[in-house]
């Protein structure tokens, strides 16, 4: 690859520095709204790259243990002010980098501040209990202790959010990192990181090596240094690490995929439900684990709520999410967009009506960039790829149904279990949802994607290795458990 020297070269962070890949290779990032924008060059590490990391991690976690939490969270605090500092840059940066738009990752960088600061505190809270002994001259107690390097492996869809809430309870907690960010967003990535080594962490605390995901992400999994993974992404992936984990004794945590449905009861606030599904379907392009992509819709209230659906549909903006008013981007990749593309044919060939969309957009503005129509499916029954498999982009099935008994036996009839919604005044059909739905997250009159930083999130079925990130939840897997007996 020849490097245009104008274009910033982004370096690992291994030990304290910035290095380039003995490989000698870079691979160019890409502006997915405008490919004649490269957003900088990354590095293409080996193997030896990550075991380097992984060595040094494994060093530095010997006295960053020893801090007290309120020392490491001081850390966390300064990281997260500096992040704030350069909010602007870093949102702007990864919305050249995967689409989304401006707004969005405001929205996202503001979200990693405040999840920095949130773990930032957590260095003070309690870790561990009394535990009652039935010898009255013994005392026990429970005491939580770090797992020691933690392997990070991240996708591109919220490229500063998914990083900081892995690494900062794994931090906070004791443990040092090493990250392997998605190659699509490794520049963004690597500013996060720039954020930390100007809080000051001690060299080898965390650690960033970016590549290949079939090369270097197995050399993370498989390294005996490396303590736990933790991971999000695919399901295709995440089964391989988990394997991979399983088999050495290493604690893994997986969060995967979505086929999230919202379910439309006849006597809901039928605005308040388009409005919902506008935004859980199509913000972000559909790039979201947490996105709807099936409605199922009571027949009593189907015509109308697609008419508005319809209209809503048509107004949305699509372009280069750094442009004033555009609402939605570009798929993140040339992959991405040919994945949604297939998954369209899929649904017209299997004899889904196609409503709205369904087409790459091409013209002015769109010619070089990877930007696909807000596309709507009716005629969808449950057995359909479209609505079985997840599409990762802007597309949603609608599903009629003649009541909810039917639309809770379609919503859970999926592999997945992320999350769902149900749009309803009646509190009676709340509760049969909250209890009967397969989800890790359950919504009631409230879009499908989105989940506030201090409640547990994470998945059901096939969506998750059933441990949770956030809030306090990650503590659980971040430390292990210490019994103590003292007589
Ligand atoms: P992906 O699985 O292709 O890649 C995720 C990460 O794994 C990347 O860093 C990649 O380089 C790495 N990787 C690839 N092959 C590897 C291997 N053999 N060993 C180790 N690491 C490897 O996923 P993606 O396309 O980046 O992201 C989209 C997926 O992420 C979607 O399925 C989406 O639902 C999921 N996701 C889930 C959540 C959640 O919290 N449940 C959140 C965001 C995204």
């Amino acid at each position: 690859m020849t490097v245009d020297t104008k274009k910033e070269t982004y370096l690992n962070f291994v030990n304290g520095s910035w290095t380039a890949s003995t490989s000698g290779e870079v691979m160019p990032s890409l502006n997915p709204a405008n490919n004649d924008d490269i957003v900088g060059y990354v590095q293409m590490s080996t193997k030896e790259e990550i075991d380097d990391a992984a060595t040094a991690a494994k060093e530095a976690q010997k006295s960053w243990k020893k801090l007290s939490g309120n020392d490491r969270g001081g850390f966390l605090y300064k990281a997260a002010d500096i992040l704030e500092s350069r909010l602007e840059e870093i949102a702007e940066c990864m919305t050249r980098e995967m689409g989304k738009t401006f707004p969005e990752a405001k929205g996202e960088t503001a979200r990693g501040v405040a999840i920095l600061r949130y773990y930032a505190g957590e260095g003070l809270r309690k870790e561990g209990d009394v535990i009652p002994s039935t010898d009255s001259s013994a005392l026990m107690f429970t005491s939580r202790v770090p797992l020691g390097v933690v392997g990070v492996i991240t996708p591109w869809n919220f490229p500063v959010a998914i990083p900081i809430w892995k690494m900062a309870p794994a931090l906070i907690y004791g443990n040092s990192v090493v990250i392997k960010p998605a190659q699509e967003t490794a520049v963004t990535c690597a500013k996060v990181i720039e954020c930390f080594e100007e809080a000051g962490f001690p060299a080898g605390v965390v650690n960033m090596v970016t590549g290949s995901g079939s090369v270097i992400g197995p050399a993370l999994t498989e390294n005996p240094n490396v303590n736990a993974i933790t991971f999000t992404g695919s399901n295709g992936v995440g089964k391989v690490i988990g394997q991979g984990c399983l088999a050495r004794g290493a604690k893994y945590q997986l969060e995967m995929g979505g086929k999230n449905p919202v379910i439309v009861a006849a006597d809901c606030d039928i605005d308040l439900a388009v409005d919902a599904t506008i935004s859980g379907a199509f913000r972000s392009t559909g790039q979201k684990c947490t996105a709807t992509s099936r409605v199922i819709i009571e027949e009593a209230v189907y015509e109308t709520f697609k008419e508005k659906l319809l209209k809503k549909t048509a107004e949305i903006t699509v372009g280069d999410g750094l442009k004033e008013g555009i609402w939605m981007g570009p798929s993140a990749s040339e992959n991405q967009l040919n994945t949604v593309l297939h998954y369209i044919e899929k649904g017209k060939e299997e004899g889904a009506t196609l409503l709205a969309g369904g087409n790459r957009l091409k013209g002015e503005g769109f010619d070089s960039g990877y930007f696909v129509e807000p596309t709507i499916f009716e005629n969808v029954t449950s057995e359909m790829t479209i609505a079985q498999e997840e599409i990762f982009g802007p597309v949603i099935a609608l599903i009629q149904v003649n009541n909810l008994k039917d639309a809770l036996h379609i919503a859970n009839d999926v592999d997945f279990g992320l999350c769902a919604s149900i749009f309803t005044s009646n509190i009676q059909n709340m509760l049969s949802f909250i209890e009967d739905m397969e989800a890790g997250l359950i919504r009631v009159n409230s879009e499908s994607a989105g989940v506030e930083l201090q409640a547990p999130f994470g998945g059901m079925k096939q969506s998750s290795s059933h441990s949770r990130e956030q809030g306090e939840a990650a503590k659980e897997f971040f430390t292990s458990i210490k019994t103590i007996f003292v007589k």
